[in-house]
């Protein structure tokens, strides 16, 4: 049997992200950021010599702006299903991306930085992130950068992180009123690898979709944007025949890998039911945050009542 992390002698806490990247350029490599911890610990790599804890490094938040929330890279997946302000960002989409990824204890380990670095073909995350049109902040030795989730995952985000850099924060945008989002799963159990991930996200505005987001994860190597189908579905009222369409475009667009969960040909099919049925659990989230939205503004007006005709009286 393979042994652990086999060459591993040192271990870093440091204070500062700065002192993270100094301890980090100076391994060359041989040094690796430590997370959660839940991918690592079963690592075999013979080159990794030292790692770098970054508990100490205060990247453990949620921040509500007006425009975003901006999420530390060590925060975890329970943070993340507990949050208001994320439970509020197109219908909960990022939490139930969250939710989805292991059981509680799981949850309690694995962080939002480890869940998109280490990225695997089933990993939740990155579904979610890229159909909120997310932006990943990177901090290395030659400085901070930001890059879209989209350019993140066009390929495996190791390949484009230099090893002196850290992941920092995760940016996603608010939402409007008018928009839901879905994010489902699809795996033998709960806490089971996915065969399938979908998500997404779009704007009810009257009886037609706009801005319609749709990613689908667990079919290929990494996660994409089903265009094609988006565009079907864009500014189109969402009958119950353009639901059909889409799932039968999904079905000849998808050409998922086989593995030891499912066969391309099951994924295929499963993939335009999954598609479907996520455009539907959007389309309905979008009308409840449109009425509780629609509940708020009204609440002042009917207040205002209120206190006018106690007033008069
Ligand atoms: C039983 C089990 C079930 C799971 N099920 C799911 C699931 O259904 N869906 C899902 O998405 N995930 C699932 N996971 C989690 C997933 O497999 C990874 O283990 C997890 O995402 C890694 O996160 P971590 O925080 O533990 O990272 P670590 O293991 O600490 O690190 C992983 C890699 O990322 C690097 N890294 C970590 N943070 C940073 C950073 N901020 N900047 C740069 N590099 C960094 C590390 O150096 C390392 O190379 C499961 C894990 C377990 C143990």
């Amino acid at each position: 049997m393979q042994q652990i992390l086999p060459k591993l002698t040192e271990y870093f806490r440091p204070r500062s992200v700065a002192t993270a990247i100094t301890l980090l350029s100076k391994g060359k490599g041989r040094r690796v950021p430590l997370a959660g911890g839940t991918s690592l610990a079963l690592s075999t790599s013979r080159k990794i010599t030292g790692l770098l804890d970054l508990s100490d490094l205060k990247l453990r938040y949620i921040k509500e702006s007006q425009r975003s929330i901006r999420i530390g890279a060590t925060a975890v997946m329970k943070d993340l299903c507990k949050h208001a302000a994320v439970d509020r960002v197109a219908g909960g989409v990022l939490q139930q991306a969250a939710h989805a990824v292991g059981a509680t204890p799981t949850r309690n380990l694995v962080t939002v930085g480890g869940n998109i670095v280490q990225l695997f073909f089933w990993s939740s995350l990155p579904v979610a992130l890229l159909a909120l049109d997310a932006t990943i902040r990177i901090q290395g030795k030659s400085g901070r950068r930001s890059i879209s989730a989209a350019a993140f995952f066009r390929s495996h985000p190791k390949r484009h992180l230099a090893f002196h850099e850290l992941v920092t924060e995760v940016v996603v945008p608010k939402t409007s009123s008018s928009c839901g989002g879905a994010f489902i799963k699809f795996a033998r159990t709960h806490t089971g690898y996915a065969m399938l991930n979908v998500a997404c996200v779009l704007e009810r505005r009257g009886r037609a979709c706009h801005n319609v987001r749709l990613v689908i994860g667990a079919a290929t190597a990494l996660p994409f944007r089903l265009r094609k189908v988006e565009d079907l579905l864009e500014n189109a009222p969402l009958t119950p025949s353009l639901l059909e369409q889409a799932k039968s475009m999904t079905a000849q667009i998808v050409k998922p890998v086989a593995d030891m969960r499912a066969d391309p040909e099951y994924r295929k099919e499963v993939a335009g039911v999954l598609v479907k049925r996520a455009i539907q659990e959007a389309w309905a989230r979008a009308a409840q945050t449109q009425a509780v939205s629609g509940g708020r503004k009204r609440r002042p007006t009917a207040s205002r009542k209120r206190k006018s005709s106690g007033g008069t009286a």
